[in-house]
């Protein structure tokens, strides 16, 4: 089969590799319908260490249900499914508080750049959906593997409701998502930090009432501006970066909270009197536990309550997974869709 690999920063190719098989009687082997290059692809992609055996790459996918190990008791061959970026059992102590990302017998999906991929925990992991071909259904099924669910976590986790204030900083597919279930949640001011106008013009259309293309410490003031020098109550984080954080608590509203879904690019930061502290700020956030907000999600999405999928503004073949890497990096595309 074809598959995805990184052997080096800037280094993707695709190359014919073993097909994979069951190892554990509760895994599943799923066909690629549709995977996709996420912004964490891209630090990998700077980074990873320069390998001849090369890193098989790709979290995100949806697909159809190939083959199911002997333990496997809700799918079968021929079912279609959204995976979700990282595999569970949904039934330990940890997946109950709804917290799959940790689950005590989970782990990270790899490989889902290519035609075959082998999904753990098949029966906690995997959620059916209804077999369509409408590219615009696939793309929103494929934002429920990983990216609307993640912005959906940022709002989530700081108990977005009705009523409420938020910013969310970052302009990428998380951060728009984040934009898009805020409103869904009923926030009444939402203010997207972020300069480019393609996506800040899509965040509008997700929900966002005001934009603030400056960064740094002229972004806080226009932030605060904007919210009668207050802030607000809510800061969704979806870009990693210490500058990001340091935004973050220079526009939260005191008692507020900032939620981060951006992978932390930094081990340290400031939570002393001057940032967290001295005003009563709540700091959370982390991996998104898609597996917990999935059904409902897809079931808005079905019925046509959101259409997250619009975050894909390019879709290449799994062979051009090079140029889709390219594309992304460059910030040429907001996010690529691959198709096997
Ligand atoms: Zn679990």
């Amino acid at each position: 089969m074809r598959a995805t690999l990184m052997f080096g920063p800037g280094e993707v190719r695709v190359e014919d590799r073993p097909e994979p098989r069951i190892l554990q009687p509760t895994d599943a082997i799923v066909r690629v319908v549709r995977a996709c290059v996420c912004g964490s692809d891209l630090h990998p992609y700077h980074s990873i260490p320069v390998s001849t055996t090369g890193q098989a790459m790709g979290h995100e996918l949806i697909g159809v249900v190939e083959q199911v190990g002997a333990d496997v008791r809700t799918l079968t061959k021929g079912d279609f499914v959204i995976s979700p970026f990282a595999f569970s059992d949904n039934t330990c102590p940890i997946c109950r508080d709804g917290f799959q990302t940790a689950c005590l017998h989970g782990g990270f999906v790899g490989g889902a750049q290519a035609e075959l991929t082998r999904i753990g925990q098949a029966d906690g992991t995997l959620v059916k959906a209804p077999a369509t071909d409408d590219e615009a259904t696939l793309a929103s099924y494929l934002t429920l593997a990983d990216v609307y669910l993640t912005g959906y976590h940022a709002a989530f986790m700081a108990k977005v409701a009705p009523g409420m204030s938020v910013t969310v900083i970052g302009d990428g597919a998380v951060g728009l998502s984040a934009v898009l279930a805020a409103s869904r949640m009923g926030a009444e001011q939402i203010i997207l930090m972020g300069h480019h106008q393609a996506r800040t013009d899509l965040g509008r259309e997700f929900g966002a009432t005001d934009v603030v293309a400056e960064r740094g410490d002229e972004g806080v003031a226009k932030v605060r501006e904007l919210t009668g020098g207050l802030g607000t109550h809510a800061v969704l984080e979806a870009v990693g970066h210490m500058p990001a954080y340091h935004q973050a608590y220079g526009v939260v509203r005191s008692g507020g909270v900032i939620s981060r879904v951006g992978v932390p690019q930094y081990d340290e930061a400031p939570v002393g009197f001057g940032s967290l502290f001295g005003r009563n700020i709540t700091l959370t956030g982390g991996p998104a536990p898609v597996r917990a907000y999935l059904e409902d999600a897809l079931a808005d999405v079905l019925a046509g309550r959101i259409n997250p999928g619009r975050v894909f503004d390019r879709t290449v073949s799994l062979e051009d997974a090079p140029e889709a890497y390219r594309l992304m990096d460059s910030r040429q595309a907001l996010k690529v869709m691959l198709k096997p």
